[in-house]
């Protein structure tokens, strides 16, 4: 015999439990609910590091100077495939893929990488389907941006200390380049990283020096 006082609340605790556990959603609706977390930390960390972060701050300052403002607006969180963490777009857009950080830290370098692009494209004409000019601003993006810091390096497995922070930039770049859909092969874009690196890696404005 079940008393139905006893049901009743029992049924209530399971419809709390579900809400916060969430075991009763469908794959779908947890998905969804998924992606609108991954959004709101990728919104919060966004509004905290355009705030605080120095080197967001300053990057954001020097485009402003260089009469490229880029509004909090223009730099959108949106889900993308794994293989991304950003991008931009000439127009003065910049993407933030929201899932894809797993610290704000890496949202940082991520955003000032980007930000080092349209630095580029609005200082120096930049002609994106020229692999030498799209080639300079990787190896400076990626330099600059804190991308190649050492601990981040640590984590994907590559260790050797000795030059290391300069083989990661030509490393990274040369992937770039290798994605851009002018490029022909792996070939190229090496050839074209090589060809523009020491006086793209030696550039490093609007920054005094490597952060
Ligand atoms: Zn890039």
């Amino acid at each position: 015999m079940t008393n139905p006082d006893n049901d009743r609340s029992f049924q209530r605790w399971l419809n709390k439990a579900a809400e916060v556990t969430g075991f009763r959603m469908s794959t779908e609706e947890r998905q969804r609910n998924l992606e609108q977390q991954k959004y709101a930390r990728c919104e919060k960390w966004k509004a905290e590091l355009l705030n605080y972060s120095p080197k967001v701050v300053f990057m954001l300052n020097h485009l402003r100077l260089s009469g490229c403002p880029i509004p909090p607006s223009s730099i959108i969180c949106a889900p993308c495939d794994s293989t991304r963490s950003g991008g931009f777009h000439p127009a003065g857009a910049i993407i933030l893929c929201q899932g894809h950080f797993g610290s704000k830290k890496h949202m940082e370098d991520t955003l000032t990488h980007e930000l080092v692009h349209v630095y580029d494209h609005c200082k120096f004409s930049v002609d994106w389907h020229n692999l030498r000019h799209h080639a300079c601003s990787e190896i400076r993006a990626n330099s600059l941006s804190g991308d190649c810091r050492y601990m981040r390096e640590l984590g994907r497995g590559y260790v050797s200390f000795s030059k290391q922070h300069q083989a990661c930039v030509r490393r990274r770049a040369i992937l770039s380049v290798r994605a851009n859909p002018a490029c022909p092969d792996t070939a190229s874009a090496e050839r074209a990283v090589n060809e523009v690196w020491e006086s793209c890696f030696s550039d490093t404005r609007p920054f005094d020096d490597i952060c």
